[in-house]
């Protein structure tokens, strides 16, 4: 890297100033998703980044996270934090407006508060551009079928927006030692009387339970937790587009947030930590559970040790979009370097009345075919009665 690049860089860490001029015309220069380098918005003048992958080491965990961690790892940031939902941005420090990239609300001269934060180790610059997220929201809008026609057309998109969104990744070694019983289920004949005293035989369910122990041994790498309580709150199946690869995760450079909005996180490392060993102890319990076998289980024990515990922080690239049609608020999501869409779309009232009654007209023509079977046996019978 050369010395001019790396006073760059120092520069849009240190002051909060997301912003980094043309050498040409002076304009902001912004990191281009399908280009992969930074361009001029005012005279298209582009200048190349090179991305490493050499400072994306893990950071163990052991103890006491607020001791061990280097202190070279927190950063001092700008931040903006939502009046209405809490999300918190960074922002530069003469913005006059500011619209929360989660909830849309906007807030005038927003207060800026200094924060000391853990910096990210990575980030994963975005390669969908808008246009391809509005294609992929297109084609997704396209796939229901119950979706109304007009939908891809009258959907206003305007407030979609690109985001940085934080992430913890965890690594984890488990070990685990279970013990419990197992039941398995067999059959016995069983004669006895009916109420009229005559003598029967019936089939009775027992089960033999048995007792088993053992060990389970797991190794968790990069189990990802979204460290953003606006998203989460507000994109109930957010996990579904969290289909990243990982395996292109860059170091940390903030020249790929140039023009992108770029959260801070609000879920802080103890409590991310406490989720990752919370689902590691569920997936532990259900791999115990698998090994213990048998029809049906009691009294199952699991005691999960974690070691060799390290982490991430991580930015990752999202599409985020809340659209109205016909009045209605709806919400969706695209991954920024996936392409994968998720979100709430709305039904088309005909459509759906369509299948109702389809359905309906089915289950009256079921009925019709199954009464009309019926009434033919009818008829004979009464032909073969008479004389
Ligand atoms: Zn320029
Ligand atoms: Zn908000």
């Amino acid at each position: 890297m050369d010395p001019a690049t790396e006073a760059t860089l120092r520069q849009l860490r240190e002051t909060d100033l997301l912003r980094a001029p043309c050498p040409g015309c002076g304009a902001q220069l912004v990191f281009q998703a399908d280009t992969q380098q930074l361009g001029c918005t005012h005279c298209g003048a582009t200048q190349a980044l090179e991305f490493s992958q050499n400072r994306l080491k893990e950071n163990e965990l052991t103890g006491d996270i607020d001791q061990e961690l280097d202190p070279s790892r927190y950063v001092e940031q700008q931040l903006f934090s939502c009046p209405s939902c809490g999300a918190r941005t960074r922002v530069a420090a003469d913005a006059p407006t500011l619209n929360c990239g989660f909830c849309g609300s906007r807030a005038i001269n927003p207060e800026a508060q200094r924060t000391r934060l853990i910096e990210p180790a990575g980030v994963l610059p975005f390669r969908l551009s808008r246009e391809a997220a509005v294609e992929r929201f297109r084609r997704w809008i396209g796939t229901s079928w119950l979706a109304p026609n007009d939908l891809a057309k009258a959907a206003n998109l305007d407030n979609l927006h690109g985001m940085y969104v934080p992430f913890w990744t965890f690594d984890a070694e488990a070990h685990s030692d279970w013990d419990g019983e197992r039941g398995d289920y067999y059959y016995v004949t069983v004669s006895g009387t009916d109420g009229r005293g005559n003598r029967v035989t019936r089939q009775e369910r027992r089960t033999n339970w048995t007792h088993h122990s053992g060990t389970h041994d797991d190794f968790y790498d990069d189990l990802l937790l979204p460290a953003s309580r606006g998203l989460t709150r507000h994109h109930k199946n957010a996990e579904e587009v969290l289909d990243y690869d990982l395996q292109e995760v860059v170091d940390y450079d903030p020249r790929v947030l140039l023009g992108w909005e770029a959260e801070v996180y609000d879920l802080d490392l103890h409590a991310g930590r406490a989720q990752a060993h919370d689902i590691i102890r569920q997936r532990e319990r259900d791999a115990c559970s698998e090994l213990l076998g048998g029809d049906t289980q009691r009294d199952l024990r699991v005691d999960t040790s974690l070691s060799y515990e390290s982490f991430k922080h991580l930015l990752l690239p999202l599409w985020l979009c809340a659209y109205t049609y016909r009045g209605k608020l709806y919400h969706f999501l695209v991954n920024g370097q996936t392409g994968k869409v998720s979100g709430s779309r709305p039904l088309s009232f005909w459509k759906v009345l369509l299948l109702v009654l389809l359905g309906l007209l089915v289950a009256g023509a079921a009925l019709y075919i199954w009464n009309d079977a019926h009434g033919h046996t009818t008829v004979r019978t009464h032909f073969n009665y008479r004389p």
